[in-house]
């Protein structure tokens, strides 16, 4: 993904000036451009409405185009905009900097003033952004400043899991966990408002791949999991369950085949439809959304899209990004925990050390016992995110948590899981949670956080609803009924 960088200015300063805009422009971009893990490509100052509105069509038409940001050097009359930001379709951040960090007192004369005037250009644009409307993210300061970079960054990165959802496509193997209501969702909705093409495939189309998969093959992967992890004994060549783990390496071989083929970056599974799998999936769909693949069980596609959508904008950030479940809670007051997990599916990049794997019954499903990494999560900041489909919209609601080592070990219980503390309490946070109707099923990320899901849900026009350490019950609700009638607003009819 390309990020453009657009000046304003106008044609009344002269070629001079203009050309200490263009290269003090320039010199703003590189900087992005080094600051930032996406380049920022910039553009010939824009002049006149023509090349304006010619410079937003052609952002459109280019797919590596992910956001356009735009600065106002000087002063761009704004009636000359109108035409571009109609047309434009591509996120847009307004930075809202200057060449220069120091006024120079001494010397500043009037050529100086009027070259360097974005402190009102800026507010000319600004104007006619909301004038007409145009969702944007407003950055303020000079790009010197890590934390104008930080929040540049952060739209970015939410920029490219706009780019990515747009296209993603996400492979089904079997429907939604019967009777369950908050995993079903509007298909054609999602791809109208995301992008993402979702679609089920037969599960023993998968089984055709596991069992396709070849001995030496099957051999490679083994040796590769008793490098990467502790592998239980029974596990082990030579030891009783052996072939268990070489079942679980071929459900992995299958998995990845059918994805790659299809050009697929999520899936589903469904443990009340396995066809002709001997196992359910535990390892296979560990492994895979560790290497980026979104996940959801259950036939849960819409957090299957949100972890793939969190992989994508958290890429080369230190901290994971995993599926989750709330499961059970520790309620001695003063210590309020979550302890979260699934039955098998946890990704390892949460972990906190070395994964253990492993092989233990698993009471649903009706297969055999099946194989998965076992570990506690990296203790640290973090947020889960959900997201419903409320009927008339898509919901997203996060919640900032703090993950916590376990109060004791865990001996008896054969998953990976997560300890966390959310904010502000376990009270404020379960009471707002549920009164939004969000999931049991989130996305735990240590690497993104609330200011990147802002971004995206704004970017997006969906909904976004953050408890975090300033939340109430009493705001929390207001919000939910203001929100109500905004959204429905919104939407027009
Ligand atoms: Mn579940």
């Amino acid at each position: 993904m390309k990020l453009w960088f657009l000046t304003g200015s106008q044609s009344l300063y002269g070629e001079d000036t203009l050309r200490q805009v263009a290269d003090q422009s320039r010199q703003i971009a590189d900087a992005l451009d080094r600051a930032l893990p996406f380049e920022v490509v910039w553009q010939p100052v824009l002049t006149d409405a023509g090349a304006i509105r010619k410079m937003c069509v052609a952002a459109n038409a280019d797919d590596e185009c992910g956001g356009v940001i735009a600065w106002m050097h000087t002063f761009s009359p704004a009636k000359m905009w109108i035409a571009g930001l109609d047309a434009l379709r591509r996120p847009l951040l307004h930075l809202h900097t200057q060449a220069n960090v120091e006024l120079p007192w001494s010397s500043i004369d009037m050529d100086f003033m009027n070259l360097n005037q974005a402190a009102h250009g800026d507010r000319e644009f600004g104007y006619i952004q909301s004038r007409l409307g145009v969702p944007r993210k407003t950055v303020a300061g000079h790009v010197s400043d890590p934390a104008v970079v930080a929040r540049v960054g952060a739209w970015a990165r939410a920029a490219a899991g706009r780019a990515e959802v747009g296209s993603l496509k996400l492979a089904r193997f079997g429907d939604n966990m019967r009777d369950v209501a908050v995993t079903e969702g509007d298909k054609v909705e999602a791809q109208l408002r995301f992008g993402v093409s979702v679609n089920t495939y037969g599960v023993n189309d998968l089984v055709e791949a596991v069992e396709a998969s070849a001995d030496a093959d099957v051999t490679a992967l083994v040796k590769e999991y008793e490098d990467s992890y502790l592998v239980a004994g029974e596990l082990r060549a030579g030891g009783e369950r052996h072939d268990s783990l070489r079942y679980a390496a071929r459900i992995e071989l299958g998995l990845r085949h059918f994805l790659e083929g299809g050009g697929f970056k999520a899936f589903t599974t469904s443990f009340e439809d396995l066809g002709g799998l001997r196992q359910l999936p535990g390892l296979a769909v560990q492994r895979l959304m560790a290497d980026g693949y979104g996940f959801g069980g259950e036939g849960d596609w819409k957090t299957s899209v949100l972890l793939r959508t969190l992989k994508v904008m958290s890429a080369g950030l230190p901290g994971g990004t995993s599926f989750m479940e709330d499961y059970t809670y520790h309620l001695t007051p003063g210590e309020e925990v979550i302890l979260g997990a699934h039955m098998l599916e946890v990704c390892p990049t949460i972990a906190s050390g070395t994964p253990s794997c492993e092989i233990h019954p698993l009471s649903i499903g009706g297969r055999e016992d099946p194989v998965r990494l076992v570990f506690d999560a990296q203790p640290g900041p973090a947020v889960v995110v959900g997201l419903a489909d409320m009927g008339e919209r898509f919901r997203l609601v996060a919640n900032e948590i703090d993950v916590v080592a376990p109060a004791e070990p865990l001996p008896r219980l054969p998953v990976a899981r997560a300890v966390w503390k959310p904010r502000p309490d376990l009270r404020t946070s379960t009471e707002s949670w549920l009164t939004a109707g969000a999931p049991h099923h989130t996305v735990l990320s240590a690497a993104v956080g609330a200011e990147e899901l802002t971004d995206f849900a704004d970017m997006l026009g969906v909904e976004l609803l953050l408890i975090d350490a300033d939340t109430t019950t009493r705001r929390f609700a207001q919000e939910l009924r203001w929100n109500q009638a905004y959204y429905r607003l919104a939407q027009g009819f």
